[in-house]
């Protein structure tokens, strides 16, 4: 699912994203609680009803947005026990706490069938003892996510039992359709630990206790070197049982997906295929998609030999300047199906800075990733 930060894919419209095979957007809590806010959101229904979006959303905590905040500049806030303190007006004078129940309320608010629990993002560089207190905390504070939906779902369920009630009284006079029952959102609690086993392990195994719908791969999938972990990769999806998804947060590359959609991930979110299109990087197939098998991912996931399918270019540098073919030519995405837009054509837009660059780039980028997750669900 591409990420939709703040309710949009940039430069897309929902009608663009459905044209693409997309059903799932990642929307982000934290942002969208300044932008347009719990109140305005309620009032409109959801966050769905607002972007007029048919599709499915998930809804991203708002834990690794405020962790990357006040690591940066520590003067914005401090996490606690109690959640997330922040510090807000000119002189960081106003005090406020956003706690996991929050975070749970506010994507009810939002409307996503996917809802991540806060967790305690650890640091990269944690030392044994902070590891310990996020991995405990993140438990904690998962427990009382859990606890906040389960109240929130029981309040939801009577007010639309009180509504189905009225529909069939009033059915009773004229006949009309009852409303379809909303489906049941699902909670998703990331598993936290760095790279060190013993903790997740130990995140994973309370995790599982406290009950779950879906599992997340938390925290940051590189080793030592910062290499992208795929054994971390392995070790945590082994901790969780195959019958519940596992889902790969802020994963990732094509390669990336394929690794781990055959270690039985099978949701993906990353802001690569957007962001990269928007600073000119386009992703390519080398081979047709449509004749590619998963298996045939799957030999050359364990052979690493990837790039003999996946690769990429910079669209902006000068041999595409008088390149009159389309971007690639295994994608059917609008942009490369019409081949009025091609390389060079493409390549000008950027260098005029035309704001169609970047959606004619985006369109290309999603439906590649698209294409992927395709040939693996055949
Ligand atoms: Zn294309």
């Amino acid at each position: 699912m591409p990420d939709a930060t703040l309710g949009v894919v940039r430069s897309l419209s929902p009608e663009d994203l459905q044209s693409l095979g997309l059903e799932w957007l990642m929307v982000n809590t934290f942002h969208l609680m300044n932008q347009p806010g719990e109140l305005a959101l309620k009032k409109i229904g959801n966050l769905k009803k607002l972007m007029n979006w048919p599709g499915f959303l998930a809804s991203d905590s708002g834990g690794f947005q405020l962790y990357s905040l006040i690591h940066k500049n520590p003067h914005l806030g401090k996490i606690t026990d109690d959640g997330v303190v922040l510090y807000t007006g000119p002189k960081k004078q106003k005090k406020s706490l956003f706690t996991p129940e929050e975070s749970i309320r506010l994507q009810f608010a939002i409307g996503s069938d996917i809802k991540i629990v806060l967790d305690d993002f650890s640091p990269p560089d944690a030392d044994e003892a902070r590891l310990e207190k996020s991995v405990k905390r993140t438990i904690a504070w998962a427990k009382r996510a859990k606890a906040e939906f389960e109240k929130e779902l029981q309040a939801r369920q009577k007010k639309a039992q009180q509504k189905q009630n009225r529909q069939l009284r009033q059915q009773e006079k004229q006949t009309r359709s009852l409303s379809p029952a909303q489906p049941r959102p699902l909670l998703l609690a990331p598993i936290q630990g760095l790279n060190h086993q013993k903790w997740r392990r130990y995140c994973a195994d309370a995790l599982l206790e406290i009950g779950f719908d879906m599992y997340g791969l938390g925290g940051w999938p590189l080793d030592k070197q910062g290499q992208f972990d795929y054994q971390l990769c392995q070790f945590n999806a082994e901790l969780t049982p195959n019958k519940q998804p596992r889902f790969a947060l802020g994963v990732g590359s094509l390669e990336n997906i394929v690794q781990l959609f055959f270690m039985g991930y099978q949701f993906f979110d990353c802001v690569l295929p957007t962001r990269d299109a928007r600073h000119e990087r386009l992703y390519i197939f080398k081979t047709n998609p449509q004749e590619l098998r998963a298996q045939d991912l799957k030999d050359l996931a364990e052979k690493n030999q990837l790039e003999k399918v996946f690769d990429y270019l910079y669209i902006g540098q000068g041999r595409y300047q008088h390149d009159l073919s389309a971007i690639n030519e295994h994608c059917d995405c609008p942009i490369c199906r019409n081949t009025q837009i091609n390389r060079a054509y493409l390549r000008h837009l950027f260098q005029v800075k035309d704001s169609s660059a970047w959606r004619l780039a985006t369109l290309h980028n999603l439906r590649t990733f698209q294409l992927l997750i395709e040939v693996l669900r055949r």
